[in-house]
């Protein structure tokens, strides 16, 4: 019994030892480049400490991560990228695994560690933002406001993929894929123009959305999703609008909003990205938010009539709740969730381009339809699609803001 007794004691030294010594690895290093930064991100299979500094000239940035080894090539990152030129590393005395990293502009680095969540490990998260002289240029260059400007968002991308399909079809594709081809028939439609949020496989903030519509001086959002459940037969298309205040008696709705709203969490932000535009933290007035709720219900219609032409529909009518990139917008705002992801026939759909383009083409007609009743453009029968995009430019009437 004691000699029973000595050796799990020894024997559970002996592991807390060679865990110890083996310490970290990274398991896998990933990149995403973003118009105004760009983010590297390292899985580890342990919690780690580790250090951050800069040299200059020529101009680094070094990480030394304690006690970490490194267990992935670097080649995957398809380097160079706008700020980033090359990644080297060394391991130094001590076990210290040292990553330098040579930019190519005087950018802002800034790091964090991310704890494990849906499936992810523990994640060392670097942001390298650009000057801000060359981030406004990158950014505003799509914000000259041009007639009616729709904002569509994409929802989640780089670090966040959404849902995932039995297939493996991630939701931040479908939901790019559509985002694009909507913007490009709405920028075919004389005096209407879009801005997406998000343009190519990178995480945005939630709250970097709303502002990033606001900026573009946006008189309408669009965000594009596709939901996902544990049963693969479930399929349909449902539009949301933003929930009047207090808790949404609908479960289904507020698990959807919490699951959507999860992104932040999932793509990586701080609490200092969550610091929100004032106005958005700023509760609207009654009756301003009274009558952009309005005016969403009625898009959302639209916008359901039109999709049912499309394919299936899940829920007739509009549904509600608080999903963070609709809070606090003064303007017509809906999300839409495309269809089940989680359905290996509806997924099959989702990643078909001619498909996408029925699904865009639904939304297109209803962001249309929606500003001729409101008076904004003139009544046409015909849309970018079966006009080709070759509609006079005096279609558009201006009723004011
Ligand atoms: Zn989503």
């Amino acid at each position: 019994m004691r000699i029973h007794l000595f050796l799990v004691a020894a024997l559970s030294l002996l592991f807390v030892h060679t865990a110890s010594a083996a310490g970290a690895v990274v398991q896998d290093i990933r990149l995403w480049t973003a118009p105004d930064n760009t983010r590297l991100v390292l899985d580890l299979s342990q919690n780690i400490h580790y250090k951050l500094f800069r040299l200059h000239n020529p101009e680094r940035i070094v990480i030394d991560l304690n006690a970490t080894r490194m267990k992935v090539g670097l080649d995957k990152l398809g380097l160079p990228d706008p700020v980033l030129q090359s990644v080297r590393y060394s391991t130094a005395e001590g076990g210290v695994l040292r990553l330098v990293l040579d930019v190519k502009e005087k950018v802002q680095p800034r790091s964090f560690l991310l704890k494990p969540m849906q499936g992810k490990p523990y994640r060392l998260v670097l942001d390298l933002t650009r000057p801000e002289q060359a981030r406004q240029a990158a950014v505003s260059a799509t914000h000259s406001k041009k007639g009616i400007v729709i904002a569509i968002d994409a929802g989640h991308g780089g670090e966040d993929p959404g849902a995932i399909g039995p297939h493996r079809a991630m939701e931040k594709n479908v939901t790019l894929a559509v985002a694009r081809k909507l913007a490009a028939a709405i920028n075919q439609k004389p005096g209407m123009s879009a801005v997406l949020t998000r343009n190519g496989d990178y995480f945005v903030p939630l709250g970097r959305r709303v502002s990033l519509a606001r900026e573009a001086h946006a008189d309408m959002m669009i965000s594009i999703h596709a939901d996902s459940v544990r049963t693969g037969d479930v399929k349909g298309a449902s539009v949301y609008m933003l929930s009047e205040r207090g808790a949404t008696q609908d479960r289904a709705a507020r698990a959807l909003a919490a699951k959507e709203n999860a992104a932040d969490e999932v793509g990586g932000v701080t609490p200092l990205d969550q610091v929100a535009d004032p106005l958005v933290s700023q509760i609207l007035g009654d009756m301003f938010r009274r009558d952009s709720l309005n005016s969403s219900q009625m898009l959302a219609e639209e916008m359901l009539g039109n999709l049912k032409q499309a394919g299936p529909i899940k829920y007739p009518t509009p549904k509600r709740a608080r999903f963070v990139v609709l809070l606090a917008m003064e303007i017509p705002s809906v999300l839409v969730e495309l269809d089940y992801i989680s359905n290996p026939t509806q997924e099959r759909k989702l990643t078909n381009g001619a498909y996408q383009e029925r699904l865009a083409s639904a939304l297109f007609d209803a962001t249309v339809r929606f500003f001729e009743k409101m008076g904004r453009l003139k009544n046409s029968a015909s849309s970018a699609y079966s006009a080709g995009g070759s509609e006079a430019t005096d279609a558009l009437v201006y009723a004011g803001l």
